[in-house]
């Protein structure tokens, strides 16, 4: 009795190629394996000749479609896969699973680029909602693990970037307060100027510790000097002065 490997009829006088196939199953058999074959090559190229992400792993499917195609023919010796389409399966689903993880990397190191290029918090929170939505739409790919991986990396980039805006508004406060202190002293300087040399010179290095900072420096530098020396130089001219506005009073009061 003869039997065909894929059909199973079974007869006597039945006919068998030496694939062990019936003339029914023959011609239908190899059809469907070359064009599985046919298209399983033209996936596999494109998946990894591409650079398109979603044609490669729509790609991808296609692949895996036709290996569980020819499955059933490779199990009953039709046809020769190297590896087994098991394997090559596995195979695809880890080649998905990396290039979609280097694809949420990608958007992940974009994303932290842009968030340093915000001075605001919230906006450097909203940049990382375009990993979020790839982390989405790749999610069958990437698995659980991967996904919930992304995610904490994502909470982590982002407390961190706050944290950092946090860290520069406080140097900047710092900052502030340095410069309020240098400018107090500065006015008590000024104010108790009294000519010596010492003075000068310390009133020229906070002035520079103010600038350095980035700071203005208080306007009435000379005026101020200028009104305490000439209040001091002037005293007598402007006790003169102030004669000068007495003595038409006191001329109109005796005439
Ligand atoms: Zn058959």
């Amino acid at each position: 009795m003869r039997t065909c490997q894929w059909c199973s009829k079974s007869g006597w006088f039945l006919k068998l190629t030496k694939d062990g196939l019936c003339p029914t199953c023959e011609a239908d058999v190899k059809s469907r394996i070359i064009h599985a074959t046919q298209v399983l090559n033209e996936s596999m190229r494109l998946l990894k000749k591409s650079k398109d992400l979603d044609l490669r792993l729509s790609k991808s499917k296609v692949a895996i479609e036709k290996l569980r195609d020819l499955l059933p023919y490779f199990q009953k010796g039709l046809v020769r896969l190297k590896p087994s389409p098991q394997e090559w399966v596995m195979r695809i689903h880890s080649e998905q699973r990396k290039i979609v993880n280097q694809h949420i990397g990608t958007l992940m190191n974009d994303s932290i680029k842009r968030a340093q290029q915000s001075t605001n918090a919230a906006q450097r929170s909203a940049v990382f909602e375009v990993v979020q939505d790839g982390i989405h739409k790749y999610s069958e790919y990437l698995g659980k693990a991967n996904a919930k991986r992304w995610q904490s990396k994502i909470e982590i980039e982002q407390g961190y970037l706050v944290k950092d805006l946090e860290n520069s508004a406080n140097k900047k406060s710092e900052r502030d307060i340095a410069l309020d202190q240098y400018k107090e002293t500065l006015a008590m300087m000024r104010a108790e100027f009294a000519g010596s040399r010492e003075q000068v010179l310390e009133i020229r290095r906070i002035e520079k510790l103010i600038t350095d900072l980035g700071g203005q420096l208080p306007e009435p530098l000379k005026k101020e000097s200028d009104s305490n020396k000439s209040n001091a130089d002037k005293e007598p001219s402007a006790a003169s002065h102030k004669h000068q506005i007495i003595i038409p009073q006191k001329k109109t009061g005796t005439s």
